[in-house]
């Protein structure tokens, strides 16, 4: 990775506070640049990497990226804080929602990617190979696209290996949310998230969910930046005292896509953060005269991960996530 300064106090790698812009050595990224603010305490310490805007329509974590500059002091930490505030950069200002307009791959899927794959599969490759090499926890914040609500969430990934996951579930609980989503091991067989990516790895990395609809909201931006500074703590990069918790930080061990079942236009019953039940009606499609095409139901005991906002969904194409509480299972008779 070769890093430019701009504005910066001191130059790339040296204790003090770094702005200025990454490229990454893979010539397939060559044409972007990539904002970094880097705060190094004098004192060695752990590496927390810190990003936001692989969704460029996810304001308030974006906001919160670039508002965590200003809270890291070197004289008052240990180690390294890296920041990236927006890693979707062929997206900027182009609005697009979930994809690289380059390759219309989804990069929060792409992990771990590849160095010799589409754009966004070497920008994960970059991001885990190059910026977060060596790094001890990877935090990518996120939340509320232009179509969609989400609880205030966190998600690590379980893996066979309990060394490894006593600390992502550590770090995920850092934050103040309603939900705690241990992904199941199985995701690993895929290319994921960043948490899926890192731990086929056997490193470290967590998201963060907050916000709605595209909207810049105080409450999801302060959710991000508290619980980011609360993985800074947990890293004793610094040593203030760590916030309060209000919310319930429910654990939960999956993750279940619930799609619309029809063509048509969704309209919910239940908000995201609410408890449900299996077999529980959680909104109807309905045509354009207003009748009921067909009722959707959740699959599972759990909370509401999130919903889409915008009611005209196609058939297949998901309308709202349930995560299911830890040693909760079909047939359990609970
Ligand atoms: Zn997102």
């Amino acid at each position: 990775m070769k890093v430019t300064a701009t504005i910066s106090d001191v130059e790339y790698g040296q204790p003090g506070l770094f702005r200025g812009y990454a490229s990454f050595s893979n010539p397939a990224l060559s044409a972007f640049t990539w904002p970094i603010c880097e705060i190094r305490g004098a004192r060695p310490g752990a590496k927390l990497c810190i990003s936001a805007g692989v969704h460029v329509n996810e304001v308030a974590a974006i906001e919160a990226a670039v508002r965590l500059q200003r809270l890291f002091h070197p004289e008052k930490m240990q180690g390294t804080v890296s920041i990236i505030p927006l890693i979707n950069q062929p997206a900027l200002y182009k609005y697009s929602e979930y994809v690289c307009p380059l390759d219309r791959k989804n990069i929060n899927f792409s992990f771990p990617g590849s160095a010799t794959g589409t754009f966004s599969e070497c920008l994960c490759d970059a991001i885990m190979g190059e910026w977060c090499v060596d790094a001890d926890c990877y935090v990518d914040m996120h939340g509320g696209d232009l179509r969609e609500n989400v609880s205030k969430f966190t998600i690590y990934q379980r893996t066979d290996d309990a060394a490894l996951n006593a600390p992502a579930q550590m770090m995920a609980m850092c934050f103040d949310s309603e939900i705690v989503v241990g992904l199941p091991a199985s995701h690993m067989q895929n290319p994921g998230r960043p948490p899926t990516g890192f731990a086929a790895h056997g490193r470290l990395a967590i998201m963060s969910e907050a916000g709605a609809n595209g909207l810049l909201d105080e409450d999801s931006v302060r959710f991000h930046v508290d619980g980011v500074l609360n993985v800074a703590r947990a890293l004793e990069i610094i040593e203030t005292p760590p916030t309060a918790f209000g919310r319930a930080r429910v654990l939960c061990d999956d993750y279940l896509w619930v799609a619309a079942p029809c063509d048509g236009e969704f309209h919910a019953d239940v908000e995201p953060g609410a408890r449900v039940e299996r077999n529980q009606r959680l909104g109807t499609m309905r045509n354009f005269f207003g009748e009921i095409l067909a009722e959707i139901k959740a699959p599972q005991t759990g909370l509401l991960l999130w919903r889409m906002t915008h009611p005209s969904i196609p058939k297949g194409s998901p309308a709202l996530a349930i995560a299911v509480e830890e040693g909760f299972h079909p047939n359990m008779g609970r």
